[in-house]
């Protein structure tokens, strides 16, 4: 499980983070995180659909990192069974290939894209 490190403090609907990314520290639902990380920045510039499959993150999380007690604002696809798909931002050209940190670089993914994406990577390594 990719939860069990976190402990989830708020859950709200996306629309409600959004005008209060990229803005430093601030107060979301009462718990004060950065709202400027770069995987924000790439949710806030270039938004909260994934690039391979087109579904759209709908719900944001503050969450507590267990081990360090960092808080962290995350996006996730939430359906209406519960089950959640976790949002993160992708290299275009991978690290691996020389690309670079730079927002022109990032875009947004969920977890099972970025998953298959990898695979192909590695996959192609060697042609
Ligand atoms: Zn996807």
């Amino acid at each position: 499980m990719i939860q069990c490190n976190h402990e989830v403090l708020a859950e709200l609907p996306i629309e409600e983070i959004m005008p209060h990314l990229c803005s430093g520290h601030q107060a979301i639902a009462g718990y004060v995180v950065n709202t400027s990380t770069r995987t924000l920045k790439v949710f806030k510039y270039k938004g909260c659909k994934c690039a391979r499959c087109r579904k759209v993150a709908n719900i944001a999380r503050v969450e507590r990192e267990l081990s360090s007690g960092r808080l962290c604002l995350k996006l996730y696809r939430k359906l209406p069974n519960g089950h959640l798909d976790f949002f993160n931002k992708d290299h275009i050209r991978p690290r691996s290939r020389g690309g670079s940190n730079h927002l022109s670089n990032l875009q947004p993914m969920c977890f099972e894209c970025n998953k298959i994406k990898g695979a192909k990577y590695d996959n192609t390594n060697h042609i």
